[in-house]
């Protein structure tokens, strides 16, 4: 079915806003028309997982920036934008596998179990999307979903 990504991600706002209220996040829209073929859950859990890491791996004042749009070839994509602790360069491929969590010590304070990320590929491959993440230690995080260019059934 085809989903009004702008609408997912207001609705992701509205469930996180006491955890970025906990967390001394705010969150800013940077969201452009975008639409996605897919499957709504698994749309939802991508982006939601997202955000929620996005506002536990922040630091006290600082943002979220939930993004959404159409990229120069027409792919839609969903960006997801923190300014929190970063994941260091060798660590960023294995974030995305199941229970890997970076510092047990450090992230233990923060909860979770590990399997956000990969429930974030699970559903970017389902989709036929590409993920792109772009880090700095002690700078923060930029993750981009692509998706392929969609056609929609005519109405
Ligand atoms: P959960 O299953 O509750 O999501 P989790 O957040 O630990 O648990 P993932 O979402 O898969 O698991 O993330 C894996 C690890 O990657 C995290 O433990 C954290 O160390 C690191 N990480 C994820 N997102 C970010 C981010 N935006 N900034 C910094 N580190 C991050
Ligand atoms: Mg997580």
């Amino acid at each position: 079915e085809p989903i009004d990504i702008p609408r997912m991600l207001e609705s992701i706002r509205q469930r996180l806003e006491q955890l970025a209220e906990r967390n001394e996040v705010s969150f800013i829209m940077d969201t452009k028309p975008a639409m996605v073929m897919g499957v709504a859950r698994l749309l939802d859990e991508l982006a939601y997982n997202l955000a929620s890491n996005a506002i536990r791996y922040n630091l006290p004042g600082g943002t979220v920036t939930l993004g959404c749009g159409m990229d120069e070839a027409g792919r839609p994509y969903i960006q997801v934008i923190d300014t929190g602790i970063g994941i260091a360069p060798e660590e960023q491929q294995k974030v995305f596998e199941r229970f890997y969590r970076v510092d047990k010590s450090r992230s233990k304070a923060r909860g979770g179990t590990g399997l956000g990320l990969a429930i974030v590929k699970h559903a970017a491959v389902f989709h036929g999307a590409s993920i792109d993440l772009a880090s700095e230690l002690g700078m923060g995080t930029c993750i981009t979903v692509t998706f392929p260019v969609q056609q929609f059934p005519a109405m």
